[in-house]
Order: C-alpha cells, then structure tokens, then sequence
C-alpha cells in the first residue's frame, strides 16, 4: 500500500524550524505534552492535500497556518509542507518511484502547489489522490466528527466514504467532467 516516506515542514503553525518527520513502514506514533503540536502534524497532512478550509485546519483565515511567532521569534512570512511517498509499487497514476507534493502559502495570500517540484493546480492534486483513500477527505485521515459519518444511517454519507475506499470516484468524476461539456 501507498507510503507516506517523509514530511518536511517549514512555518506552518509551531514549526517555525525546518522540521523532518520520518515515518517508517508500520504504524507511528506521534506523543507529546498538550500544545506541543501534535495536531499540527496532522493539520499540515491535511493542508497539502488541499485542504481549503481554514476552520478545518482550526483557524479563521488561512493565514492563520503561517507561524505567528512568540515572544523570542519573529513570525514568518511563509509556510511550505511537503509530503514524499514512495511509489515503487506505482500506487500513484505517475511514472516516479518517489513522489513529493508541496504546497505553500505567503502572508500576501499567493500560494502555490507543486508535484515534484513542478508547479501544478489544487485539481492535479486532487487527481492525484482520487482513489487513494489518501486525499483530504479519503478515508486514511479521520478528523473529529468524522467517525460520525461513517457510523451514520444514512447511507449517501456513507456511501462517499465507501466509494472512495473502492476507489471508483475517479470514473464518477471523468463521467462528471465528460457530461458537462
Ligand atoms: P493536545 O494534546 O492538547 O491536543 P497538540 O499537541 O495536538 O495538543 P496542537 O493543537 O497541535 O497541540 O498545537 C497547538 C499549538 O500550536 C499552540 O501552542 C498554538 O499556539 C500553536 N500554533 C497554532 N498556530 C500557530 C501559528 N500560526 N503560529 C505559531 N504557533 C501556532
Ligand atoms: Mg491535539
């Protein structure tokens, strides 16, 4: 199954330092005191998959992802995250057996996202993870709230959640696409 090799993140919310998080086959955990960033790590999963909204990632503007800084340090002007997955087994639809996705944010409101260090649109991302399980509203990151709907009876909500899993929302989106035109 798809692995999620690395995460680098710079200015985004308490990681003002460049930081590497390294995540071995297998299952990681991540511990520390309240506040120490925790949820942060996976806010910033999330962000680079496209998260749009800025209450998800628990602020009011999206600005608000950018360190703000603290009584030592100035805040910072932009905020970059890049995940690295390992592709070797060619999980996703693009001939690298490494793959990088990097979004990055600057406090004027211009922000960016690239694919192996190439600059691509929010839908090339998207694209990307259809199917996966691992995009932002795939199944692999259940945020608060979202247990809900998968326990939930009605069945639409579930649905969404199971075709993703299956992964047939890519048909249903070209099918989409091709109607429209
Ligand atoms: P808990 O165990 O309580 O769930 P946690 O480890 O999940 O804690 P997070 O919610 O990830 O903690 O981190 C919260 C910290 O992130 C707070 O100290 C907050 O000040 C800091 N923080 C959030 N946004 C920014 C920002 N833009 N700039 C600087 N610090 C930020
Ligand atoms: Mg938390």
């Amino acid at each position: 199954c798809l692995h999620l090799k690395r995460l680098e993140i710079y200015g985004f919310k308490s990681f003002a330092d460049r930081t590497e998080i390294v995540f071995e086959r297998g299952i990681t955990g991540v511990v520390g005191p309240n506040g120490s960033g925790k949820s942060n790590v996976a806010d910033a999963v999330r962000w680079v998959l496209g998260e749009q909204s800025a209450r998800t990632l628990r602020g009011t503007r999206m600005e608000d992802i950018i360190f703000n800084g603290t009584e030592k340090r100035k805040k910072l002007s932009m905020a970059e995250v890049t995940l690295v997955f390992d592709n070797v087994d060619g999980s996703l639809d693009m001939p690298y057996s490494e793959l990088s996705v990097t979004r990055r944010i600057y406090r004027s409101g211009e922000s960016e996202y690239l694919i192996n260090g190439n600059s691509r649109r929010l839908k090339d991302v998207v694209a990307l993870f259809q199917d996966t399980g691992i995009g932002k509203e795939g199944y692999s990151i259940i945020g608060q709230g979202r247990i809900g709907d998968i326990l939930t009876p009605k069945s639409e909500e579930r649905r969404v959640i199971f075709e993703e899993a299956a992964g047939v929302v890519k048909y249903k989106t070209r099918k989409e696409e091709a109607e429209r035109k």
